[in-house]
C-alpha cells in the first residue's frame, strides 16, 4: 500500500499561504497553494483509486482507520501543541475537542459502520409475492471535504474517517488559516497505509476550495460560513453535486427560574468563551428568567473575570486568542455597535493590550435586544449578551427569532419541562442542562435547519449521506409474466378495479366483496393476448 501525499509535484502551484501563531503573531511558515489544475488532477486520481478501495471488505477499511487512530494516540502531545500554536486554543481544548473526538469517531465507526452499511431487505406487500427488494449502501465515489479553522483537526479528520469507512476516496481542502494542522491531518491518514490516492490533500484558500467544487466530486462536505456555503451551493448546481453544508449558529441559552444557579453560570461562561467563542455551537445569546437575572448575571460576571487569558501553550490558560484578525474585527464591530446603542458592558469589551496577539477580552453585555447585531448576527467570538424573559412562550419566540438554527440549550431542574421547551426550539440539536459539546459524540447527528445548513454529519444519518443508495429488486419467478404487462383487455380493467377495492375500500365488507370477485375476473383474462 502506497502513501497519500500532497499533489504538488506534477503541476504548478499558485503561490504560498503564510501561517501565523495568533497568540504571538509569529510566523509558523509557508505552505504551497494548489492550483485549479492540481485540484482537477487530484480528483481524477481519486476517481481511479476509489473502486478498489470501495470493493475491499469493510473490516479491511476499518483496520486502516485504526492505524490512523494509533498514530494520533502515539503523538497526542505533539499534535496538541501544533493545534494550539496555529489555532490558539488552550492545550486542554486541543486534546479534548480536537483529538479525543477523532479517536472516539474511529471506535464508533469500528462498532457501528458494519451494521449501518450492511445490505437491508425491504418487506413488500402481498401483491408483490415472489419479488425481493434489497438496499445496498454503496460508496458515493469521491468525497471533497472543505473545512474551517476553528476545530481544524477534528472536523476534517472525523469526516474523512467516515467517508473512508463508507468506501469513498477523499480530498481534503483545509482552511488557509490552519494549513499545518491540515498537513497533520494528512499525515495521520498517510500513517493509515491507504492505497495511493485514496486520500489526498490540496492546500490553499477559497479559490482552491472553489476549484474542488468545480472538479465535480460525487459528494461535498463543507463546514464554514453561510456566505461561503451559499456560494458553494451555486457552484455545485452545475454538476448537481450532493452537498452537506454545516454552516453558522446563533446558539440560544434558555435559563429557567429553577435552573441550578451555580452550575448554569459556570456552563454559560464555558459555553460562551471556550475556544474564544469560536464554536458554531457557542452560547451566542443568553435568555434568563427575570426573577433570577440579577443573581445569574452577577455570578457570570464574577466567573468571567476569573478567566485567565493568554497563550494556550501556557499551563492554566482558560481563553486563548481569536484565530484570525477578520474574526477579531467582527467582534470589535459588534461590541462597538452595542456600546453605541447603549448596552451595558459588564466586563471585557476591548482588546487585551497586555498580550501581543489577537486577544479580545471575554465580554459580558446587558441591556440588549434583537435590534442589536450581537443578538442576531453570528459573533463567533468571546461575547455573552444577556437578555431577560417573563414566560416560556416569550422565550421560545425569542430563541426562534433567528435565521440560524444549529444548537440551543435549556436549563431547568424540571427535566420534563426542559424537554418540552427543547422540542419547540428550532435547531438541529437542543440540549437540556448541557451545551456545546455533542459534535464530539460521533454517534449523534449534527446540523440544523434554516441557514445553518443542509443535511447532517456524524451519526447513522451522516454516514449514510456519504453513500449512494442502490436498490436491487428481483422477481424470483422468471418463468411467469407479470399480470400488468401489455395485452390489455376488459379483464385488466375489472381486475384493477376489484384489486384496488379489495386492498383499499373503506369497510371490511366492501374489501371482502371485491376480493371474492377477483378470481372470476382473473379467470376471464385471455392469456393468449398477453405479449
Ligand atoms: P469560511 O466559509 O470562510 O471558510 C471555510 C472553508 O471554505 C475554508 O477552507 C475556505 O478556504 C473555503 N472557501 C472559501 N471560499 C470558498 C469557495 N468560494 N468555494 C469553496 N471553498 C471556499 O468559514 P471559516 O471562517 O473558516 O469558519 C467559520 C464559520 O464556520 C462560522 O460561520 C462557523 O459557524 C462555521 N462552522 C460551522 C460548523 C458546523 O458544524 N455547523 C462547525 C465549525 C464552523
Amino acid at each position: 500500500m502506497g502513501a497519500s501525499r500532497e499533489i504538488l509535484a506534477e503541476a504548478k502551484t499558485r503561490g504560498k499561504l503564510k501561517s501565523v501563531n495568533p497568540a504571538t503573531l509569529e510566523s509558523l511558515g509557508e505552505v504551497e497553494i494548489a492550483s485549479a489544475e492540481q485540484v482537477r488532477m487530484a480528483v481524477d486520481k481519486a476517481r481511479a483509486a476509489q473502486p478498489a478501495w470501495g470493493a475491499l471488505p469493510i473490516k479491511e477499511r476499518l483496520k486502516a482507520l485504526k492505524r490512523a487512530k494509533h498514530y494520533v494516540v502515539d503523538h497526542l502531545e505533539e499534535l496538541a501543541q501544533l493545534i494550539t500554536k496555529e489555532n490558539g486554543k488552550p492545550i486542554p481544548e486541543s486534546l479534548s475537542a480536537d483529538l479525543l473526538p477523532f479517536l472516539d469517531m474511529i471506535d464508533w465507526l469500528s462498532k457501528s459502520a458494519p451494521k449501518i452499511l450492511k445490505d437491508e431487505k425491504i418487506s413488500l406487500p402481498f401483491q408483490y409475492t415472489g419479488r425481493k427488494s434489497r438496499l445496498e449502501h454503496q460508496p458515493a465515489g469521491v468525497v471533497g471535504v472543505i473545512s474551517p479553522w476553528n476545530f481544524p483537526f477534528n472536523i476534517p479528520a472525523g469526516q474523512i474517517a467516515m467517508a473512508l469507512a463508507a468506501g469513498n476516496a477523499v480530498i481534503l481542502k483545509p482552511s488557509e488559516y490552519t494549513p499545518f494542522i491540515g498537513r497533520a491531518v494528512a499525515k495521520t491518514f498517510e500513517e493509515a497505509g491507504l492505497p495511493e490516492n485514496v486520500f489526498q490533500i490540496v492546500s490553499g484558500d477559497g479559490e482552491t476550495g472553489g476549484a474542488l467544487v468545480k472538479a465535480a466530486p460525487h459528494r461535498l462536505l463543507f463546514t464554514g460560513s453561510v456566505r461561503t456555503g451559499q456560494r458553494i451551493m451555486a457552484d455545485a448546481a452545475e454538476n448537481l453535486t450532493t452537498l452537506g453544508l454545516e454552516l453558522g449558529g446563533k446558539g440560544a441559552m434558555v435559563v429557567c427560574k429553577d435552573a441550578h444557579l451555580e452550575n448554569v453560570t459556570s456552563a454559560a461562561v464555558w459555553g460562551a468563551f471556550a475556544n474564544a467563542g469560536q464554536v458554531c455551537a457557542s452560547v451566542e445569546r443568553c435568555y434568563v428568567h427575570e426573577s433570577i437575572a440579577d443573581e445569574f448575571t452577577r455570578k457570570v460576571v464574577e466567573k468571567t473575570k476569573r478567566l485567565r487569558q493568554g497563550n494556550g501553550l501556557e499551563e492554566g490558560t482558560d481563553v486563548g486568542p481569536m484565530t484570525t484578525l477578520e474574526q477579531f474585527k467582527n467582534v470589535e464591530q459588534q461590541v462597538a455597535q452595542a456600546r453605541d446603542k447603549g448596552a451595558e458592558i459588564l466586563t471585557g469589551g476591548k482588546k487585551n493590550d497586555s498580550l501581543p496577539g489577537w486577544f479580545w477580552q471575554p465580554t459580558v453585555l446587558r441591556g440588549v435586544d434583537h435590534s442589536f447585531a450581537c443578538m442576531t448576527a453570528e459573533t463567533f467570538g468571546p461575547l455573552l449578551p444577556i437578555m431577560t424573559f417573563k414566560d416560556e412562550n416569550e422565550v421560545i419566540g425569542l430563541a426562534n427569532d433567528s435565521h440560524l438554527g444549529l444548537t440551543g440549550s435549556v436549563w431547568t431542574k424540571d427535566l420534563a419541562k426542559g424537554q418540552q421547551i427543547a422540542s419547540k426550539v428550532q435547531a438541529g440539536t437542543v440540549m437540556v442542562n448541557e451545551l456545546l459539546y455533542t459534535y464530539a459524540i460521533p454517534g449523534t447527528p449534527w446540523g440544523g435547519p434554516k441557514k445553518s445548513g443542509i443535511g447532517r454529519t456524524h451519526g447513522e444519518v451522516g454516514l449514510l449521506e456519504l453513500t449512494e443508495l442502490h436498490h436491487v429488486h428481483t422477481n424470483t419467478f422468471p418463468q411467469m409474466k407479470d399480470p400488468w404487462w401489455f395485452g390489455y383487455q376488459k379483464a385488466h380493467t375489472e381486475g384493477f378495479l376489484a384489486g384496488s377495492r379489495a386492498m383499499h375500500a373503506r369497510t371490511l365488507g366492501e374489501r371482502l366483496k371485491a376480493l371474492l370477485k377477483l378470481p372470476g375476473v382473473l379467470f376471464k383474462a385471455d392469456k393468449s393476448k398477453a405479449l
